[in-house]
């Protein structure tokens, strides 16, 4: 007998089940190809028609225009925090970046082996608890671009307003939330997000940058990180993570199946409610991120009383809620509820934090 968890990691993450159903039922001869996907060459007509089916399903989910292109590349998030600079920063360039916690904190240490860097922003003021608001912004008037976080996935801290800056590129590391709710792709110059959490398995990293914005790369930018030389080539400069890819493509198919992005928003809106609900219920849990910006699918909580952390975990496992530890950087526990998780999970996570209080509390 299969059995199946609630998995709360923040990453490799949940996915869909229908997904990885069909993946199976696909693995060993993928429409009569006699082979499976992993098998494939990535130029053969099969592998063509998946990766070009995931573009146009990313297309259609996140409203992109035409005048953007989508990359499937490898590398990760924080391969792109240097593609950004590489592709965007001129020799001697400055670049903004607003520091909203861990993950904005890479971002900025990779940007600054490219040029200079002007935090524009910093919520350390508050222990990276909120967004700062843009009307606080110090930006500079050099600047190639702006970066931004926009889900913070340790902190549990999400933008929600998409900043305006103008001509100045808007960069994201989305990596978290992608896909979570609709987006104005057109706001951005760039996005890129790691695929494990909200798109696919490990292995993919998607980004969509503005037509406009490639063939400015420096001439050290190594070419599987040129956003031109990528887009020339379909992401086939090198072999792209072709397994990785058809699973997002699956996954993206399973997303329109639920109505797209803001079906799915409802959905997230209401895991996420009900867990903050049951965080603030009494203060026996806690949870420090201004309420406006709390995450709705990273939800790092503590319990006050940090003795009853292991008996908090231990318990959770043997009812099948899983990875709830906290990132090691900031312990307690983090709940990732991305759309893989179905309202039951956080159901039941709210269930047993409810069992655990009456016991413990
Ligand atoms: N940015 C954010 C917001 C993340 O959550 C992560 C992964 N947890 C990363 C970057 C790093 O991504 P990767 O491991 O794909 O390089």
């Amino acid at each position: 007998m299969t059995h199946r968890v609630f998995n709360f990691s923040a990453g490799p993450a949940a996915m869909p089940e229908p997904v990885l159903q069909r993946a199976q039922s696909e693995l060993l001869d993928y429409r009569g190809s006699g082979m499976s996907v992993m098998e494939m060459s990535h130029r053969g007509s099969h592998f063509m028609a998946i990766r070009d089916k995931a573009e146009a399903d990313l297309r259609t989910l996140l409203a992109i225009p035409a005048d953007y292109r989508v990359l499937f590349l490898q590398g990760g998030a924080l391969a792109q925090n240097a593609a950004v600079p590489l592709n965007l920063l001129p020799v001697g360039g400055v670049a903004d970046y607003v520091d909203t916690g861990h993950w904005a904190q890479k971002s900025i240490a990779e940007g600054r082996k490219y040029g200079e860097v002007n935090v524009a922003a910093s919520s350390a003021d508050a222990n990276y608890t909120y967004v700062p608001p843009q009307s606080s912004w110090h930006r500079s008037p050099r600047a190639s671009y702006v970066h931004v976080t926009t889900n913070e996935t340790i902190g549990g801290v999400e933008y929600f307003a998409i900043p305006d800056t103008g001509d100045v590129p808007l960069v994201a590391d989305a990596s978290s939330h992608i896909l979570s709710r609709p987006f104005d792709v057109a706001r951005f110059g760039v996005i890129y997000a790691g695929a494990q959490k909200n798109v696919g398995p490990a292995g993919l990293t998607v980004v969509i940058v503005r037509d406009a914005l490639t063939g400015r790369a420096r001439r050290e930018c190594p070419s599987v990180l040129d956003y031109a030389v990528q887009a020339k080539a379909d992401s086939m400069f090198n072999t792209p993570p072709t397994f990785a890819i058809y699973l997002a493509g699956l996954t993206f198919e399973w997303l329109l199946a639920q109505g797209g992005l803001a079906a799915i928003e409802r959905v997230n809106v209401a895991k996420a409610e009900a867990l903050y609900a049951e965080i603030d219920r009494t203060g026996f849990y806690g949870n420090p991120v201004r309420k406006e910006d709390r995450s709705r699918v990273s939800v790092p909580f503590v319990l006050r009383d940090e003795s009853l952390n292991d008996a908090f975990l231990d318990g959770a496992k043997k009812r099948g809620l899983t990875q709830l530890k906290g990132h090691r950087a900031v312990g307690g526990m983090r709940a990732s509820i991305y759309n893989a998780m179905p309202r039951a999970g956080v159901d039941a996570l709210v269930s047993w934090m409810r069992d655990f209080e009456r016991t413990h509390g």
